[in-house]
């Protein structure tokens, strides 16, 4: 992207503008929002951000270990999740796609001494702030392990049905009802472009937001918590589903571990 150049001061000084019209609720109104995003691809976000800290927290048990990242192994067996997503898809996809964003960031790293000591967390949130020569490695391969990584520990043998407690509040405070917010994911996933994810997220007004990403563009990027996100790379259904999307997705609502995403809406709320 063109912008990859520009200074660290007119980079903060476009996500401080971008940040403080989007509290005022004017960046709609005022079509900011596409301005922001020619400009500042990384990083600015509608929404507001999370500490870094309570992000750390949320994935330090998944990915967030500093420098000599590891694949972390499926929690389950590959063909735990059949017939919604088949064995040879998950193999392919946690041994190899996975396995080469960890291949990628470590070798990105190993000039970079003292980045090796920040986890990826932190690298992603402070992706602005990452060498030119490497940036773009670290939000690819870097975002692909740590959302790799979530999508794995949110998903379950007996998965789907709904969340209970907190979360389910949350959700029916945020959407109305739990069908209403499905609709809202799967549409988001459905309609993202090419390849990406279909993510929900809490905000730093702690207010739960439904949100599309393109590539593996992390949403800890904007200081979002992401608390569950579904792969739309073809990568992700290819196999089983060829072109067809909707189904791969219609299919994915019943791996979804949610005993394993409420724990991670606590975690991120601070409860
Ligand atoms: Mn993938």
């Amino acid at each position: 992207m063109k912008n990859q150049n520009a200074t660290p001061r007119v980079w903060s000084t476009i996500q401080a503008t971008a940040r403080s019209f989007s509290r005022r609720r004017f960046l709609g109104s005022l079509g900011i929002g596409g301005a922001a995003a020619l400009f500042a691809p990384w990083g600015v976000s509608a929404f507001a951000r999370m500490s870094p800290r309570s992000l750390a927290t949320l994935d330090a048990a998944l990915a967030a270990q500093a420098g000599g990242f590891t694949l972390p192994p499926l929690p389950y067996d590959y063909n735990a999740l059949e017939p919604h997503i088949d064995e040879a898809t998950m193999r392919l996809h946690h041994d190899k796609h996975h396995a080469t964003y960890v291949g990628n960031i470590n070798t990105a790293l190993a000039n970079y001494p003292a980045l090796q000591g920040r986890d990826i967390v932190d690298l992603l949130y402070h992706i602005n702030d990452m060498p030119e020569a490497i940036r773009t490695t670290i939000r690819n391969s870097g975002g692909g392990h740590l959302n790799h990584s979530i999508f794995w520990a949110t998903m379950g043998p007996k998965g789907g049905g709904q969340p209970v407690g907190a979360l389910a509040t949350a959700i029916n405070t945020a959407f109305g009802d739990f069908n209403t917010f499905k609709q809202r994911l799967t549409a988001a996933a459905t309609a993202q472009f090419g390849s990406g994810w279909g993510w929900l997220v809490l905000d730093g007004n702690k207010q739960l937001q439904v949100i599309s990403r393109p590539n593996q563009d992390a949403p800890v990027m904007e200081g979002l918590a992401a608390l569950v996100g579904v792969d739309v790379w073809e990568h992700a259904y290819y196999l089983k589903y060829n072109n067809r999307r909707a189904d791969y997705l219609a299919a994915w609502w019943n791996t979804v571990n949610w005993e394993s995403v409420s724990k991670r809406y606590d975690q991120a709320r601070g409860a």
